[in-house]
């Protein structure tokens, strides 16, 4: 499958996990793969899913997360995280929380963290029009 080609795994192991993921983190994980192909030209690369919960939230431990290297600008990086975020909502009863880490920097070494929740929604028609609105006005407010 097409969509495949434009994630790549760091170790083989994680062609497996990322069969095991949540569906939804592997349905973000390909849109998120399909932006950064049409957009940026580049293909995502898994650099971790499954991890045993140590001091972090045990997500990865559920197979609700996926980390991706960082694009090779930080600007990519921070605009493919703020169009995920623009398209997904992480829960809708805990805005706060968002499917990608808004902070590549957290945590150890900088990666792309995207994570999901069962009530992980894609777009509904106002978030549509939302999106079709910035990117007319090319208002993303990303900060390289
Ligand atoms: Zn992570």
């Amino acid at each position: 499958m097409i969509l495949d080609e434009f994630i790549q795994y760091r170790d083989v192991k994680h062609g497996g996990e990322f069969q095991r993921l949540h569906v939804k983190c592997r349905e973000v994980a390909y849109i998120a793969s399909i932006l950064s192909k049409t957009l940026f030209n580049e293909q995502l690369n898994v650099t971790s899913i499954f991890r045993k919960k140590t001091t972090d939230s045990g997500i990865h431990e559920q197979f609700r997360a996926i980390d991706f290297k960082p694009l090779s600008k930080e600007e990519y990086t921070y605009r493919l995280i703020e169009m995920i975020n623009l398209i997904y909502t992480y829960d809708p009863k805990r805005p706060n929380l968002k499917v990608a880490a808004e902070n590549p920097y957290h945590g150890t070494g900088q990666h792309i963290h995207i994570q999901v929740h069962d009530n992980t929604t894609g777009l509904s028609p106002d978030r549509i029009e939302y999106f079709k609105l910035l990117a007319k006005n090319d208002a993303f407010k990303f900060k390289p």
